[in-house]
């Protein structure tokens, strides 16, 4: 499975419940998804999603041709001289790449992060940060 980032600009919105227009144009692919992430800005609404790999192509594609903005998503940071070892992001983490050591310390392993995002407006130090 792989995360995409998928948004519709407020301007194209006529409802706040058009959101389903992404939802109902991936099920079309006939695929099982997930939606782990759901918000709204000032910029339109955005949903993370959780795509199978071999799909993710022609699902761009699609969601593109209906004025929907899809971008993969990057992997983030952590300024550990900013952490202060609280573990509020550890459990949002789906991969475990945010854990603590054998001390309690926050540990990151770069290799394992999906680059969900989950994590990212967790830290209330801004150790966190997309790359
Ligand atoms: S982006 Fe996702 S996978 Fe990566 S560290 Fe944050 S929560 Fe974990
Ligand atoms: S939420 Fe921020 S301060 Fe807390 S453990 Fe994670 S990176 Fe460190």
């Amino acid at each position: 499975m792989t995360i995409i980032n998928v948004s519709i600009p407020f301007g194209l919105l006529k409802n706040i419940n058009d959101y389903s227009k992404i939802v109902n144009e991936i099920l079309r692919h006939d695929i099982t998804f997930n939606i782990l992430k759901f918000t709204t800005g000032s910029d339109g609404v955005n949903l993370l999603l959780d795509i199978p790999e071999e799909k993710i192509k022609t699902i761009t594609e699609s969601l593109k041709q209906n004025n929907i903005v899809v971008n993969k998503k990057g992997r983030v940071i952590v300024n550990i001289e900013n952490c202060i070892d609280c573990g509020a992001c550890i459990s949002l983490c789906p991969t475990d790449a945010l854990h603590f050591d054998e001390e309690e310390r926050l540990e990151f392993s770069y290799e394992k992060c999906i680059g969900c995002l989950l994590c990212l407006d967790s830290c209330p130090r801004f150790a966190i940060e997309e790359m």
